[in-house]
């Protein structure tokens, strides 16, 4: 029965990411590998109790999060705070719990993904489009790194010598083993590498370019250029997408992607990626 639960929890955890991975697709307008993507979801979906499927695909229409990591004593698609009893319950696994409060499915992660919560201040002005997910040191106009592992690594290892981040391993490792999912790289040298169900602070977006290119995608002949690094908490999930598509839809245009390209300093990439971003991210 312990058994049962534990391995019912990971599939759909693995079902999960896989949807998600589709809507990024659709979101970042990447078609080419929907069909497969299917395909794995069909198979998955087909091997759970009809009536956790009914639930688990009732779940979905609501919201892209059907199965969420708790973050303490939480649940991270809504916030709502669990009894104790439930929250020793979800980290014994042995059976399935959901939030009393928006009946999603909860789990407790392996290795919870932190991230330091940013400092607000009193006064500080509300920020807008662009602004409130990224700041100019989260700018990196020329990447040095020349593989997929070295690129990713240097971009979260920026978001630790900024702050907010502790420490690299897990996140870093979280990315990797998202981009062995399907790839995030997309049409005309962008990718969109990123870590989901981080606790602490809200979304976070890191830019890095690379002048050289690095082959980072399936298709190893294309080299990807430039990439939009996000840090996404459980509860943004949906807001991600959205700033997925802002991002495809701005530098989906020659001229906008040749502008990334030719920034050489952080204020300058800053000032082009908020130019770019003034229509498309509100
Ligand atoms: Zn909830």
């Amino acid at each position: 029965m312990v058994r049962k639960e534990t391995h019912t929890i990971k599939h759909l955890i693995q079902l999960q990411d896989l949807i998600v991975a589709r809507a990024q697709q659709q979101a970042s307008m990447a078609t080419a590998r929907l069909q497969q993507l299917d395909k794995n979801i069909a198979t998955l979906a087909g091997e759970l109790p009809v009536e956790l499927k009914t639930h688990f695909n009732r779940l979905l229409q609501k919201n892209i999060e059907a199965i969420v990591p708790i973050t303490g004593e939480n649940c991270s698609g809504c916030g709502y705070a669990l009894t104790k009893t439930m929250v020793n319950s979800v980290h014994a696994g042995n059976e399935l719990n959901r939030c009393p409060n928006c009946t999603r499915i909860l789990y407790s992660p392996d290795v919870p993904l932190t991230r330091n919560t940013p400092r607000r201040r009193w006064g500080d002005p509300v920020k807008r489009g662009i602004d409130r997910f990224s700041s100019p040191e989260l700018m990196i106009p020329s990447l040095k790194g020349t593989t997929k592992e070295e690129i990713l690594l240097e971009m979260c290892n920026n978001l630790r010598e900024q702050g907010y981040i502790e420490n690299c391993d897990d996140l870093h490792n979280a990315a990797l083993r998202r981009e062995a999912i399907v790839s995030t790289a997309v049409e005309h040298g962008i990718a969109f590498p990123h870590v989901r169900g981080v606790e602490g602070g809200g979304l976070t977006l890191t830019l890095g370019i690379s002048k050289k290119g690095v082959k980072f995608g399936a298709d190893g002949n294309k080299l990807s250029k430039i990439f939009f690094y996000m840090v996404i908490p459980t509860a943004a999930s949906a807001f991600y997408l959205k700033l997925l598509s802002g991002l495809t839809q701005s530098f989906s245009t020659k001229e906008a992607r040749e502008a990334l390209m030719t920034a050489k300093t952080q204020e300058e990439l800053w000032k082009i990626l908020t130019k770019a971003t003034k229509k498309t991210i509100a």
